[in-house]
């Protein structure tokens, strides 16, 4: 609707603008509108795309992602559990590989220090598989 909107207020056209008149306009400068109707298949098929794609990150995550709430804090070894979950996302879902090695390389204790206590596991109200992450 805001979209919907924007193009009309872009076209000088009122939002208030009733549908029989938004087709009486669009009879009488067949021009003006055409090249909006071209903008519409050029944008369609990359919209289209970029759909694809972040329902395939949904299906993928399925719940399964870490909403940075820190209740898994705090780390027996120091880890700061979100922020290598954001290196992971960046890492693996966004490909912004150099963007996370980078901030991955910032955190002063590695995954690695991980002594797999499990108490992590158990604060997590979303039963994330952290220590495999
Ligand atoms: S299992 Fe690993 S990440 Fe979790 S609290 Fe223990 S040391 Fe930290
Ligand atoms: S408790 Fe779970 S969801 Fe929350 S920050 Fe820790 S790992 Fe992420």
């Amino acid at each position: 609707m805001v979209l919907f909107k924007t193009v009309l207020s872009a076209l000088n056209i009122s939002s208030k603008t009733t549908v029989f008149q938004l087709l009486f306009l669009v009879w009488r400068n067949p021009k003006r509108f055409s090249k909006i109707f071209q903008l519409h298949q050029e944008i369609t098929p990359s919209l289209r795309l970029k759909k694809k794609e972040a329902d395939a990150i949904v299906n993928e995550l399925h719940g399964n992602f870490c909403r940075r709430c820190g209740y898994c804090a705090p780390c027996e070894a120091g880890i700061n559990i979100p922020a290598m979950f954001i290196a992971e996302g960046y890492y693996t879902r966004y490909k912004m590989v150099g963007y996370a090695e980078t901030y991955y390389s910032k955190q002063p204790v590695k995954a690695s220090a991980c002594i797999q206590c499990g108490k992590c596991l158990d604060r997590c109200p979303y039963h994330l598989p952290i220590i495999e992450k």
